[in-house]
């Protein structure tokens, strides 16, 4: 039996209605599903009424921006050159999707994009490119608009070939039309979470971009001391050889596992359960959420 802790809906950049992922991954023979959407809680409501129906477990979540910077900030001193800063997603699992200090980090994040974006789309005029930010707003749909969004305009007007494409040379941490927009710390989030009596959890830590073991554990023991209660080790992104030593160190520091797929519908190739997780993970984060919630 299989679970999948990591999706996301049309409530922020998947493909597919919140209320129509629990039909899904009943048919993708899981037997429990998360529903992670980046920054926002909207999906939920739905998304929980939907698996009573379909009759499969499911975890209210999200998945939130933070900045990265001060897992660098005691391995790099030099201000003439600043470290590369990665991306740090926080997972947060059996949230209350109503929570007051989740939905202020909400608004803030929101408010976060509605000035990110418009600035790539600034850039990407500069480039020579007609793409107007109505279009991409009409593209995401819901609350929260992002780069996937922009990709997808780019390709249905022929600027790029795929979304792969318009990541690797405009919206990438690397492309020419990148903005950040991290605005939220890691400590907020987890605090956020927290509050809304969820369990945080590290996403896919390879995307932190933190080159040696070493700094891995720095930073993950960092986030430990302001909370962290896990470590998602099976993810789309990761190598056989990163889940078993993203496991060791979970059991080093005494942090939960979690893994998923990570599925945004059609916008990327991956299928909802392919990480093959098991349900004794989707178990022992539900005895976890007891027991925070109990005592
Ligand atoms: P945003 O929240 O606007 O910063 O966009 C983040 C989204 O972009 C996440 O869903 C990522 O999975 C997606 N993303 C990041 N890098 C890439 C990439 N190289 N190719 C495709 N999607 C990506
Ligand atoms: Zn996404
Ligand atoms: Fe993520
Ligand atoms: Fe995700």
């Amino acid at each position: 039996m299989y679970c999948d802790l990591h999706t996301h809906s049309t409530a922020s950049d998947g493909t597919d209605a919140p209320g129509d992922l629990p039909m899904l991954a009943k048919q993708a023979g899981l037997s429990a599903i998360a529903l992670t959407d980046h920054d926002t809680t909207d999906g939920l409501a739905e998304f929980l009424a939907a698996a009573k129906i379909a009759r499969i477990r499911a975890v209210p979540g999200i998945e939130l921006s933070a900045d990265p910077a001060i897992l660098h900030a005691d391995t790099d001193p030099s201000p003439d050159q600043p470290p590369r800063l990665g991306t740090l997603h926080l997972l947060g699992y059996f949230i209350q999707p109503e929570a007051p200090l989740l939905a202020e980090v909400q608004a803030h994040l929101r408010e976060a994009r509605a000035q990110r974006n418009p600035q790539m789309i600034a850039r990407l005029n500069e480039l020579g490119m007609d793409i107007h930010y109505d279009e991409v707003i009409q593209i995401a749909g819901g609350n929260i608009v992002g780069r996937p969004h922009i990709g997808q305009v780019l390709m249905q007007k022929g600027y790029v070939k795929s979304i792969h494409e318009a990541f690797s040379r405009y919206l990438g941490g690397r492309g020419e039309a990148y903005v950040r927009k991290d605005r939220l710390s890691a400590e907020q989030a987890i605090q956020a979470i927290h509050d809304a009596d969820g369990l945080a959890v590290l996403a896919h830590p390879t995307q932190l971009g933190l080159e040696s073991a070493s700094q891995l554990e720095h930073a993950v023991a960092r986030l430990k001391t302001l909370g962290l209660d896990g470590m998602e080790t099976r993810h789309s992104d990761h190598h056989p050889r990163d889940t078993e030593r993203f496991s060791k160190l979970a059991t080093k520091l005494n942090l939960l596992t979690t893994g998923g797929s990570d599925y945004h519908g059609s916008r990327k190739t991956l299928a909802l359960g392919c990480q093959k997780v098991p349900l004794s993970v989707y178990e022992d984060l539900l005895e976890s959420h007891r027991q925070r919630i109990g005592g």
